[in-house]
């Protein structure tokens, strides 16, 4: 391995420290207990290109990275700047959960839905990179340990409204397959257009999907809470029969959960998916209690983190449902939500994965490494923290332009 070398790299780049005294703590063969005084000196975030990423720094000349939800931009960097690095500059990062609830609950009027989750997930896993590299541990290791060191991920299509064709949807599709990815999802994005919508353009780029995969590939469709509860349960039935279509995400609003219970309750063929806009487990915990979904489908760079995600985990697995990671980014909430995955004991098969292709290269050339994708399957990152190396200087370089 050669973690030790890009430890060594990543810290000149970093730059908070002379080398030499970040070099013992930062190895996990050193072995050299972290300071039990440790304290945050600086919060700083950083909107670049397809990603929002924010570094917690210590008195211990180590950093700790997070990402942020994508949406908002300078929005929610004012949210990490303004309203949460005051609640964390000064404090211990072994406190993670405690500065989770203030981080959460000083802003709780803000909204405790969308942006102040977001915002603080960029800080929260910040802060659980920056204690395991303090403790020279994986993630994994702090949430208990792992179950599993490697998750299938299923490629993840939109089709943005309809401005992707049915053609080009398979053509994404059919990249993943080749890659050895053995589940798609096309994201239909309906409620973006309109309910119901007469006719559905779902059938066609299931079909036309499902042609080209062939039989064994597994096919998904994320109806983006595109319908109301009786054309969900037609929809879902003509999806299973027609091209097999075995996970049926977001049928109706995530909202109403009523309807969602009624839709699961009616599709025992398939398993329905929803989550994605849950942003506390209290809602998650309405969700299973009254929406009853098969698979609880949370995603770490909007819930808060890993603090909350953990939290989720829990109490999915005391109602027995499987947890899946919605995952739309590839760096940082990729390795995040496999070290949740990785420590808890009940998820599902897949993890998401969105299509790489030119969109996220900028965002990938400000890592040194990247999470390992083999044919379709995401491997858990070794060592410290997050397991990612992050290239510092080529992040403020890409702020600056942005
Ligand atoms: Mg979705």
């Amino acid at each position: 391995m050669n973690s030790r070398r890009t430890f060594l790299r990543s810290a000149a780049l970093v730059g908070a420290v002379p080398l030499a005294s970040t070099v013992a703590p930062r190895t996990a063969a050193a072995a050299v207990p972290a300071k039990p005084d440790v304290k945050i000196t600086a919060v700083n975030s950083y909107v670049v290109d397809r990603a929002i990423l924010v570094e917690v720094t210590s008195d211990a000349g180590i950093s700790g990275w997070g990402e942020c939800a994508f949406d908002g931009g300078a929005l929610m960097k004012t949210f990490v700047d303004d309203r949460l690095k005051k609640e964390v500059v000064g404090k211990n990062p072994f406190d993670v959960r405690r500065l989770w609830d203030t981080m959460f609950f000083e802003n709780h009027d803000l909204g405790p839905s969308g942006a102040l989750p977001n915002a603080i997930a960029g800080l929260d896993i910040a802060l659980w990179d920056l204690k395991g590299r303090l403790l020279g541990q994986p993630i994994c290791n702090l949430l208990g340990g792992k179950y599993r060191d490697k998750i299938e991920a299923y490629g993840s299509v939109p089709i943005r409204r309809g401005r992707v064709s049915v053609d080009d949807c398979v053509r994404s599709c059919m990249k993943f397959v080749e890659q050895g990815f053995k589940a798609v999802k096309v994201r239909i994005q309906i409620r973006e257009h309109f309910m119901n919508p007469d006719p559905d353009p779902t059938f066609a780029y299931a079909a036309a999907v499902r042609k080209a995969i062939g039989p064994d590939i597994v096919l998904m469709i994320d109806a983006n809470n595109g319908y109301s509860a009786q054309r969900a349960i037609a929809t879902g039935r003509k999806l299973f029969e027609r091209y097999n279509v075995t996970y049926f995400e977001d049928p109706v609003s995530d909202q109403n959960l009523v309807e969602m219970r009624d839709v699961t309750a009616a599709l025992h063929d398939q398993d329905i998916v929803a989550g994605e806009k849950c942003y506390t487990r209290w809602q998650i915990k309405d969700l299973i209690v009254q929406g009853n979904v098969d698979i609880i489908n949370p995603d770490v760079v909007k819930v808060g983190g890993i603090t909350e995600m953990d939290r989720m985990a829990t109490l999915s697995s005391c109602f027995q449902k499987p947890i899946q990671m919605h995952n739309t980014r590839p760096t940082i909430s990729t390795a995040a939500s496999l070290h949740c995955m990785a420590s808890t004991p009940l998820v599902a098969r897949f993890i998401e994965f969105p299509e790489l292709g030119s969109t996220f290269d900028a965002l990938m050339r400000l890592f040194h490494n990247r999470v390992k994708l083999e044919k379709g399957v995401l491997h858990l990152p070794e060592g410290p923290g997050l397991g990612l190396e992050i290239d510092g200087a080529a992040v403020r370089a890409a702020a600056a332009r942005s």
